[in-house]
């Protein structure tokens, strides 16, 4: 479930390649709600400005609540995330282990951000998808989602694929090949084409090392 000041942003990225094809499979669902659905005048208001002074607005404490409590989860395993530059940077083990959960909830800020009482009332994590500032966090939902949905099974044709994909055990992936086997004069690694799978696997290991 997405809270979004912006939701026609969604699916947008995730409705293409493997994800959209989860989507459209039901591997996974999304939901998205309207923050301006429970604003608190005729307008949608959803924001205010920001005690102590300083740029920007910030969103509302109560509109979040409000939201929040229009939603009905499934299971008792979910988890809430606020996606924020100031939260615990997003990395693969955190991906991992989210990944246990059945449904969460994810709030896309905007402005100068969210009133922190809502933060610390409502529970929620808060997560940064790298250190630099976006505009809003319906990007980040997109880069957070795509990457945890990735680790759904059976949405990736190939069940081992995101296992040996970079992070996973604190590797990189090594160089990868296609055809031609010549390009401009670079050749295709030999032990790639000889057809000897143990020397292949080892060759791998050891570029993924590397
Ligand atoms: N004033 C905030 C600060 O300096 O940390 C930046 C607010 S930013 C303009 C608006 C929203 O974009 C944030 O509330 C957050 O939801 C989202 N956002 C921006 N950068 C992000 C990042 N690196 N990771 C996750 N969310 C981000």
């Amino acid at each position: 479930v997405i809270l979004t000041c912006y939701p026609e942003m969604f699916p947008g990225s995730l409705g293409y390649s493997v994800i959209g094809n989860a989507l459209n499979n039901k591997k996974f669902s999304l939901e998205i709600v309207n923050l301006h659905n429970f604003g608190i005048d005729k307008r949608g208001s959803v924001d205010d400005e920001p005690f102590g002074g300083g740029p920007g607005m910030v969103i509302r404490p109560d509109v979040i609540e409000k939201a929040l409590n229009s939603i009905t989860f499934k299971t008792d395993n979910y988890c809430k995330i606020f996606l924020t530059p100031s939260g615990q940077k997003l990395s693969q083990p955190k991906l991992n282990n989210l990944s246990k959960h059945d449904e969460m909830l994810i709030l896309c800020g905007r402005f100068e951000g969210v009133d922190q009482r809502a933060i610390e009332i409502l529970g929620f994590q808060e997560i940064s998808i790298g250190d630099y500032v976006l505009s809003g966090g319906e990007l980040a939902a997109a880069v957070f989602c795509d990457s945890i949905i990735r680790l759904v099974p059976g949405v990736l044709g190939d069940e081992s694929s995101a296992l040996t994909d970079s992070f996973q055990d604190n590797r990189l992936s090594e160089p990868i090949y296609t055809r031609p086997k010549n390009y401009e004069g670079l050749k295709v690694p030999e032990i790639l084409i000889s057809g000897n799978t143990k020397a292949i696997e080892k060759w791998r290991e050891k570029k993924s090392l590397e």
